[in-house]
């Protein structure tokens, strides 16, 4: 076996597992060693149900005391029954499966681990995790690595595999000179501890020595993308401003004080010495959209085309919507495009046609479908909307289609100042740090579980009054390796709370497109009253009705991304409501929290977090957009990023352009976001 063996001569691969693995980017024995851990388990030892606390997950060392009851048929079928130890007595519930009344026979001893819930019939515990107490004794007080998954795959087979390849960790190949890593773990050893650490320390060393690796790579393309820039004329001069002029006295509202002075940075740039790279950054309902059709409409006054490419279909058909409307309204002579994948194939092929010819000058779609298969007939603006590293990632792809456009890359995740710098090297920035008046602010609320009760009153008063509203889990559905509460069974539960003619609906990122832009067409009219979702409808989605957004263990979200779901309320004149289920009712975790019940200002709820976080928190915690590291986290790690940063520095002061370490820079150029920054859940 070597590195770039096929998975398949792993024992236990076969050809459908190295199929799963190749959905996850997996082919070869190295890039299964380069797969690092999403999470880790960490095996409570047994205890006591007497002693188990509301909210805590526990492993409870019980037998079944009675055959299970079964509450509805097929695969939507609801198990319960109860467990029993020495101290006393718990509920056990299973959703769709069945299956398990076969094998969960009176008298069966087992470790039961979950979370446990206090409901009305007393303790609880839903989709615990099972385990044979011999088994479990083997397993406590281990780290165990949480990967993430795809198809049919297990943790148990991942984890296998991995175990398999690390002898060949020895043969990985550094991608920094040695002198870049003072003191850090070697390579291979790190590989090895990120997997199957033997402690929390050793976890902790091996953690820092691959994040700084990805941090300077990062940073080291960041900067060389700087100097060319800087380097490059503006081939695609736009110095007539009468047609965004026309627009903007249109507008029914006038611009704040900060949109103003965005918008003379933007104009500044397209009409300036160099291609434009500029981060337009502004707290969730600021006014960027508007600030990007004058931007377009700049670009098409110049005879330029412009494409605005949104992260998911429903935001593209949005802005789609809103800015032909606006065209039509003030009689422009100017057309819009939309292309998106669930399109019918004529209609694609129209709107394609339009973009080729140049006869439509404003082209709004997906990242994914201006990105691949888009010709252009004289493309020179590009908008991103919440892509932050589309700056470094794609340019070059743009650019192989000829021609080198302008980018204008909006954010709406705050980032404090001294992180952004580093991050967005490459790019200038404006910031729209005012929002225009008139709305009321939102009211916040941090609950334990226990609060649920009052939080679904009132939902349900809002609803009634004609409003809509969110609940958010972490995950799609019930997984291996965590406690946290999924789309799937949450739907189930509170579609026995509510009232049978609320309308509920679910929403997550394993639906088919088509699926997803339904349920979210039918929030949009308000046919669906109730929606829960994932983070999905984090980025952009605009429904002004919807007044509640409710985030369950939002103990394990960043602030700015629960800053960023909270802003999906309070768009509309209505009072609205945000309610964080602390989801373990750990105290600790609500002081970070309140942050966000103290302020509704992104940038000072991201300064804060900043302040707070440190390499003592808990991995898991996931940042909002695409600005995870494979690894790093630009809070919990910001210290190792300004290290790297300054070692960057230092560096390329010695070299500018890294002319004498030509195989650094060649790894660098090379070098590309998506080995490092992964996709969104
Ligand atoms: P975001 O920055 O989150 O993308 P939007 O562009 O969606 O914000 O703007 C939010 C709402 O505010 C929109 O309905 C938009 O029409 C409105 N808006 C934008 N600028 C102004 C302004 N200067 N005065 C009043 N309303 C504005
Ligand atoms: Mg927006």
């Amino acid at each position: 076996m070597s590195l770039s063996s096929p998975l398949t001569a792993l024992h236990g691969i076969g050809p459908r597992t190295a199929e799963d693995m190749a959905a996850l980017g997996l082919s070869c024995v190295e890039d299964l060693l380069r797969f690092f851990p999403a999470d880790y388990d960490r095996a409570e030892p047994v205890s006591l149900i007497a002693d188990s606390i509301e909210g805590y997950p526990a492993a409870i060392r019980g037998v079944i005391t009675a055959a299970p009851q079964s509450r509805g048929f097929g695969k939507g079928a609801v198990l319960t029954f109860p467990v029993e130890d020495e101290s006393g007595k718990i509920g056990v519930t299973f959703f769709h499966m069945p299956y398990l009344k076969n094998t969960l026979k009176p008298g069966t001893e087992r470790v039961f681990r979950g979370v446990i819930r206090k409901t009305r019939w007393g303790l609880r515990m839903e989709h615990p995790r099972l385990y044979d107490p011999e088994e479990y004794q083997k397993i406590v007080h281990a780290i165990l690595p949480v990967y993430p998954l795809a198809g049919s795959l297990t943790q148990k087979r991942l984890r296998d595999a991995v175990r398999q390849a690390l002898p060949e960790a020895g043969s990985l190949k550094d991608r920094l000179p040695e002198a870049l890593i003072p003191g850090g773990m070697p390579l291979a050893e790190a590989v090895r501890a990120i997997h199957f650490p033997a402690d929390e320390r050793q976890l902790e060393a091996a953690r820092q020595r691959l994040v700084y690796e990805e941090f300077l790579l990062f940073i080291l393309k960041v900067r060389l993308l700087k100097q060319a820039g800087q380097e490059s004329e503006n081939r695609c001069p736009m110095p007539d401003t009468s047609l965004a002029k026309a627009a903007l006295a249109a507008l029914p509202y006038r611009l704040t004080g900060a949109q103003e002075r965005a918008l003379a940075d933007i104009a500044g740039d397209l009409a300036g010495d160099h291609m434009m790279n500029r981060l337009l950054q502004g707290d969730v309902g600021s006014g960027k959209t508007v600030l990007a059709l004058l931007a377009m409409l700049t670009a098409a006054g110049n005879g330029y085309q412009s494409a605005l490419m949104a992260p998911t279909e429903v935001l593209a058909r949005q802005h789609y919507e809103k800015i032909s409307s606006l065209l039509k309204a003030w009689s422009l002579p100017v057309e819009a495009a939309l292309l998106v994948g669930s399109q019918k194939a004529a209609e694609r092929r129209l709107n394609a046609e339009k973009t080729e010819s140049g006869q439509a000058s404003l082209i709004i779609g997906t990242h994914a479908l201006i990105q691949n298969k888009m010709k252009f007939h004289r493309l020179g603006l590009v908008i991103t909307d919440e892509q932050h590293r589309f700056g470094v990632r794609q340019r070059d792809r743009l650019a192989g289609k000829g021609g080198q456009p302008h980018i204008l890359v909006m954010s709406a995740t705050p980032i404090p100042r001294t992180l952004a710098i580093i991050l967005y090297g490459d790019l200038d920035v404006s910031v729209i740090d005012e929002l225009p008046g008139g709305r009321r602010p939102i009211q916040n609320a941090l609950i334990r579980p226990a609060g649920r009760g009052s939080a679904y009153r009132l939902i349900l008063k809002q609803i009634r009054e004609g409003r809509q509203a969110y609940i958010i889990c972490p995950l799609v559905e019930e997984s291996e390796g965590t406690d946290a509460e999924n789309v799937h069974d949450y739907s189930e539960r509170i579609r026995e709370i509510f009232p049978e003619d609320v309308r509920i609906a679910s929403l997550h990122g394993r639906m088919k497109p088509e699926e997803k832009n339904a349920v979210m067409e039918a929030f949009l009219k308000g046919e669906v009253q109730l929606l829960v979702s994932t983070t999905v409808v984090e980025v952009g989605v605009d429904v002004p009705n919807a007044t509640v957004m409710m985030v369950e263990n939002a103990e394990r979200f960043g602030l700015a991304q629960l800053h960023q779901l909270r802003g999906r309320v309070g768009r509309g004149e209505q009072q609205s409501y945000a309610i964080f289920v602390n989801g373990y009712g750990r105290p600790e975790k609500a002081k970070r929290l309140e942050i966000l019940t103290r302020s509704n200002d992104g940038f000072a709820i991201a300064e804060e977090d900043l302040k707070l976080r440190g390499p003592g928190d808990l991995f898991g915690i996931r940042q909002s957009g695409d600005l995870h590291f494979r690894l790093g986290d630009i809070y919990r790690d910001h210290a190792l990023l300004e290290t790297a940063a300054g070692a960057a520095a230092a560096l390329l002061k010695a070299d500018p352009g890294l002319a004498h370490h030509g195989q650094l820079r060649e790894t660098v150029l090379q070098y590309q976001e998506s080995d490092s920054i992964g996709d969104s859940l």
